[in-house]
This record gives C-alpha cells, sequence and structure tokens, in this order.
C-alpha cells in the first residue's frame, strides 16, 4: 500500500505549522517512574524531524484503560519528565485534548516547540471515533502525522477521525514498519516461510486461514501443534490441545494443501508427566506421547527440519514460540530456531521479521532481538495484519 511520509510532508515550508502526531506512549510505570522507554525512543525520530523542520509538535496519545473517564493516575503529564530529558528540550504538558486551553497553549510555543496533550481514552468519543471529537481535535492542527502503528487496528479519533479531516502522514516509526510489513507479506521475496507458535489455535484461526494462502510454507509449533498433530490422529496425552478445534485444523491444512503451502509439524517432541521448571522429560515422536505427559517443546530433530525449510527461503515471518519457553528446559526449540533465523538474516539473504504477542520477549530471551531484521513490538496490530485485514490507522494514510 503506497502512504505518505514525512519526505512528502516536508516538500511543503512547515515552519510553525501545527503537526498533530498520534505516538504510542503507553509506557510500563511504576511508583511514577517509567520503567522501559521503549515506546518514548520509538517516537524520537518523528519528532527530531518535525522539530528540526520549525514544525510545532503536538504529541497526542493514550495511556491505560481510563474508558472516558479521568483518572488522575493515568494523566499523560506524568511522562513530562522522562520525555523532556530524552528530548533534551521542553515539553510543554497541556491537561485537556481539546477547546481553547490548548489551542492558547498552541498558539503560545514557539517554532520547533513540543507540546503534550491529555490522554486520548479520557474522553468517551475518542474509542467511539466520535465525528465531533475528531473536529476538535483536528482544529488544533494543519497537519496530522500517525507514528503509532501498534494503535493502528483501532479506528479511534487520535487514529483515524483526526486523519480523515487533515493532510496525513505516517511517521518514522510508522513507515519503517510498514516497509518491513510489506517485505514480509504484502510484497515479498520467496520463498515465504512463517512460523506460527504459541498457546491456541483458537486465538489464530484467522491469522492461519490467511497465511496458507500468502506464503510457501508454514511451521506450526508450540501448544497450537498438538491441535494439528491430534488432527492427524496422534494421541498427544495431557497436551494442551483444543479438540473443538481439530475439525478447523483440518480444514486449515486442506486450505494449505489446495493453495500449494506445506506445512511443517513437529517430528519430535519434548514431554514430560508435570509441567515445571527442569522436571524430568523424554524425547520422543509425537505419537509415542503416554496418556499422563505433556508435549512442552519442539525436539532437535524437530529443529533441524525447520532449519532446513529456512535455508531454502528467502522470507521468514514469526510469530510465537515454538514451546513452553518461559520455563527450562522447554525453551530449546525457540532459542535454537530464533539463533539459526537470526545468523540467516545477519547473512543479509533472508528477511526475516518477527512480532506479536509473546514473541518479543522469546526473541529477547533467544538473544536475537537485534540480529533479526525487524521485531515488531506492537502486538494486538501485529496480529491483525497477520490475519490480512485492513488497518483503519494505516488506512488512512493511503497516498
Ligand atoms: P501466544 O500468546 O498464543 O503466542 O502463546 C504463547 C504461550 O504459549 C507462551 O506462554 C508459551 O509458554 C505457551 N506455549 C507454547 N508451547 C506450549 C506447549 N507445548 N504447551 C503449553 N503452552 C505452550
Amino acid at each position: 500500500m503506497a502512504f505518505k511520509r514525512l519526505s512528502d510532508l516536508f516538500k511543503q515550508d512547515i515552519t510553525n505549522k501545527r503537526v498533530l502526531v498520534r505516538v504510542d506512549f503507553n509506557v510500563p510505570m511504576k511508583d511514577g517512574v517509567v520503567t522501559d522507554d521503549t515506546r518514548l525512543q520509538a517516537a524520537l525520530p518523528t519528532i527530531a524531524a518535525l522539530k528540526n523542520n520549525g514544525a510545532k509538535v503536538i504529541l497526542l496519545s493514550h495511556f491505560g484503560r481510563p474508558k472516558g473517564k479521568v483518572v488522575p493516575e493515568m494523566s499523560l503529564g506524568q511522562l513530562v519528565p522522562a520525555l523532556s530529558e530524552l528530548l533534551a528540550a521542553n515539553v510543554t504538558f497541556v491537561p485537556v485534548l481539546f477547546g481553547d486551553e490548548a489551542k492558547a497553549a498552541i498558539d503560545g510555543v514557539d517554532e520547533g516547540s513540543v507540546v503534550l496533550l491529555e490522554n486520548t481514552r479520557f474522553y468517551e468519543g475518542e474509542e467511539k471515533n466520535d465525528p465531533e471529537l475528531a473536529k476538535q481535535v483536528a482544529a488544533l492542527g494543519d497537519f496530522y502525522v500517525n507514528d503509532a502503528f501498534s494503535a493502528a487496528h483501532r479506528a479511534h479519533v487520535s487514529t483515524e477521525g483526526v486523519a480523515k479531516l487533515l493532510p496525513s502522514f505516517a511517521g518514522e516509526s510508522m513507515a519503517r514498519e510498514l516497509d518491513h510489513l510489506d517485505k514480509a507479506l504484502g510484497n515479498p521475496v520467496r520463498p515465504v516461510l512463517a512460523i506460527v507458535g504459541g498457546a491456541k489455535v483458537s486465538s489464530k484461526i484467522d491469522l492461519l486461514e490467511n497465511l496458507v494462502t500468502k506464503v510457501d510454507a508454514l511451521a506450526i509449533g508450540g501448544g497450537m501443534a498438538n491441535t494439528f498433530l491430534a488432527a492427524q490422529g496422534i494421541d498427544v496425552g495431557k497436551s494442551l490441545c483444543e479438540k473443538d478445534l481439530l475439525d478447523k485444523a483440518r480444514d486449515i491444512m486442506a486450505a494449505a494443501d489446495k493453495a500449494g503451502c506445506k506445512i511443517v509439524l513437529p517430528v519430535d517432541v519434548v514431554v514430560s508427566k508435570e509441567f515445571a521448571v527442569n522436571p524430568p522429560t523424554r524425547t520422543t515422536t509425537p505419537n509415542d506421547t503416554k496418556a499422563d505427559e505433556m508435549i512442552l517443546d519442539a525436539g532437535p530433530e524437530s529443529v533441524k527440519a525447520l532449519e532446513a525449510v529456512m535455508a531454502e527461503s528467502k522470507t521468514i515471518i514469526w510469530n510465537g514460540p515454538l514451546g513452553a519457553f518461559e520455563t527450562a528446559p522447554f525453551d530449546m526449540a525457540t532459542v535454537e530456531a530464533a539463533k539459526a533465523a537470526a545468523k540467516l538474516a545477519k547473512s543479509g539473504n533472508v528477511i526475516v521479521v518477527a512480532g506479536g504477542g509473546d514473541t518479543v520477549s522469546a526473541m529477547n530471551h533467544a538473544g536475537v532481538a537485534d540480529d533479526l531484521s525487524f521485531i515488531s513490538t506492537a502486538g494486538g496490530a501485529f496480529l491483525e495484519w497477520m490475519e490480512g485485514k485492513e488497518l483503519p490507522g494505516v488506512k488512512a494514510l493511503e497516498a
């Protein structure tokens, strides 16, 4: 999809122009202190570029789930110290989202200044995408920039409503994310391998159904692989398995077959009688799982087989761990496969994009987060994009 970028915005003189920028400042905090500033950092390139071009940068974000009410502990005002430090500049906080007070504050700052408006979700209209609220907020800006891919699956005032009322552009982080997603699934170099793991098939039906029509191979791991194994008539003992989804799993395999997508399932598994740290385990074939055992990871042969498919691929897209990776030793398959993917990404011959849910922590756990082509921290938006859904916040930026 073609979308407008900051470079398009900068074709005109934006000195002293008011640019509304949707960021995702929904950062984790403890005792009033930001404990992980990744999301603040992610917005810095866009803010800096706009400042350098003389714009007044007006930041919009949600924080927490105040559900349309003012909840003082969720005020964005508490982010001002961390944000000013990162920017090495003053940040003017305005305790409202629209109206005369906000307008006066914006009018009163110099070019290149940064203004932070109050939590968008303090207003009922935000999540309802209320056109009146959108009008009020849009009245504060000349242009709109969305730099929050992680919120782009929501059609809210700050992600979609305002975008429709002003000339709109993707910020640097948003553009980087969209460019990588396009390389991974939109317009990929083939063959494409998707690796999908995680606990349950039920949360990933749409995603699997979309992927089988788009990728050349789909490797299924984690708890959800058990449902696929069971769908092939294998008794998976006490393993996590969604018995009500066996037909669905068979449908997905049939759809893959029809589309020419190869399904890769574990050929060996690590089983245990208890789900605990370092319990007695054994590695065996899936059909050898005993009634009192559960499959908690893929085995070394499965990793080898997956690595062979990886080596034949030009693009790899990954969501979800291949085992119960938070509990040793059931992180083996995830860690080894992640290392192999990282090696391919580093070689420069393969694009590896990972994201969604627990995938970021799994890649961090494997120590490869910096070695992949791209890691999306967007969660829900990343998954909806993998499901092939149109994201309203992205659609609104269409060129
Ligand atoms: P998801 O949020 O759907 O990506 O699922 C991630 C969770 O799946 C992680 O917490 C893993 O521990 C869990 N998981 C992966 N494989 C298994 C398995 N074989 N049995 C139970 N849980 C698993």
